[in-house]
């Protein structure tokens, strides 16, 4: 009895074991399935202004892959089914698509609700290619909700607290928006993908809490009483982490708003790591810095080499000092002028080095050493980490934004 007692209940316990490992499989894929389905529906928004975003430029070869099939913008709108994989050239003056001349310019319309992609990410909308100053252009065009899904999720970490994320996307909307409406309407594309606007991932990067973040806000911008943009959009800036006070747009990128003034920052140290609050010296040679200078503003080239860069524009707070310019001097006696930012970010285009322009520079026979430095990025606008501790403190995300945007107003355009 006991036997076989035991044989069926080891029998049994076999049968749950393996029912409850089939139940768990099948419910992690059904988790990753709505993961992996849901954000595409999440955010689309019909009355969103589409927005073009500028994926690439730099390479004469694409590879787009679509999996539910799409239309072709030229050769007389031909249709694929199914899975197809395209490759696009740059053949002088021309584009070929699979080895076959299409004109100047092409766009793939993937089929409703499916994606597509190209190198290592997928997107939502469509794609155009097009020649432009002799170079392939990889534009693809979405609405702005979508689009914003597949910002928040790569410009900040997606398990953040709800009331930053939301903060993010509102100052993500308003400065996509600006820029496409200041610079879109003269060129082919309306915003880069990259830290030179804002980073944009695609759906590969979407998250589900990001993209409620985008949900959550549709529609609202901010709007800045001195602006001439429709709305009062103005370019919401935002910086990972400000140091302790954030800088007047005036002096790092030369425009002036009223919700671009520096605030103090008092929030940013409790949460953000001890490498952005006072990051390590770096040290460069003379010899580097000013070939560095030169490939960047060849007009340099006039001081011959470098002698010293001083501190010529300087903001002083009380916990902070960030050089917003620069003077360049010449072994030759010549000089000339560059902005704080343009100078770390010529000498370490990765900005991880030179984490900010809120340093000291010791400049010696031949190197010139950045110590003392604070913060990480441009510091202007919205500071992320202090936006991730006010939310840690129960400030919502109406709060977050009038602090680092103050005199802003919150606006639904659509
Ligand atoms: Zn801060």
């Amino acid at each position: 009895m006991s036997n076989i007692s035991t044989r069926v209940s080891r029998s049994s316990i076999s049968w749950i074991l393996f029912l409850s490992l089939a139940i768990s499989i099948s419910s992690v894929a059904f988790i990753k399935l709505l993961l992996k389905k849901q954000p595409i529906s999440l955010v689309e928004c019909a009355s969103a202004p589409q927005i073009r975003v500028l994926l690439s430029r730099n390479c004469q070869k694409y590879k787009v892959s679509v999996n539910n099939g799409c239309t072709l913008s030229a050769i007389n709108e031909k249709k694929y089914s199914g899975k197809h994989t395209f490759f696009v050239t740059l053949s002088g003056k021309t584009i070929l698509l699979d080895g076959k001349d299409v004109g100047q310019t092409i766009t793939i319309i993937p089929t409703a609700g499916t994606v597509f992609s190209l190198g290592n990410f997928s997107y939502q909308g469509k794609i155009t290619f097009l020649i432009n100053n002799e170079k392939l252009y990889a534009i693809n065009t979405l609405d702005t909700e979508s689009y914003l899904a597949g910002v928040v999720a790569a410009e900040m970490p997606a398990h953040w607290e709800m009331q930053a994320l939301m903060s993010q996307a509102i100052a993500a909307r308003t400065y996509s928006l600006f820029i496409k409406e200041k610079f879109g309407k003269n060129r082919s594309w309306d915003i880069k993908s990259t830290q030179a606007n804002q980073v944009y991932r695609g759906i590969s990067a979407q998250h589900l809490r990001s993209s409620l973040a985008v949900k959550n806000t549709q529609g609202l911008i901010l709007s800045d009483p001195k602006s001439k943009q429709a709305n009062g959009l103005f370019p919401a800036y935002y910086c990972a982490v400000c140091g302790g006070h954030t800088e007047n747009s005036k002096y790092v990128f030369g425009d002036d708003y009223v919700c671009l003034q520096g605030v103090k920052c008092p929030y940013c140290k409790e949460t953000a790591n001890r490498k952005f609050l006072n990051w390590p010296k770096y040290s460069i040679s003379k010899k580097r810095a000013f070939e560095k200078l030169v490939r960047k503003y060849p007009t340099l080239s006039k001081l011959k080499s470098l002698s010293a860069i001083v501190p010529i524009r300087v903001s002083k707070y009380d916990n902070l000092t960030r050089i917003t310019r620069f003077e360049i001097l010449g072994t030759n006696g010549k000089k000339d002028i560059v902005g704080g930012e343009d100078l770390r970010l010529t000498l370490d285009p990765t900005g991880q080095k030179i984490k900010s322009a809120a340093t000291d520079v010791v400049v010696s026979k031949n190197k010139i050493t950045f110590k003392n430095g604070k913060g990480f990025g441009h510091g202007v606008g919205l500071c992320q980490y202090g936006a991730l501790a006010m939310a840690r403190k129960n400030f919502k995300y109406t709060d977050i934004l009038n602090y680092y945007y103050p005199g802003s107003k919150i606006k639904r355009i659509y």
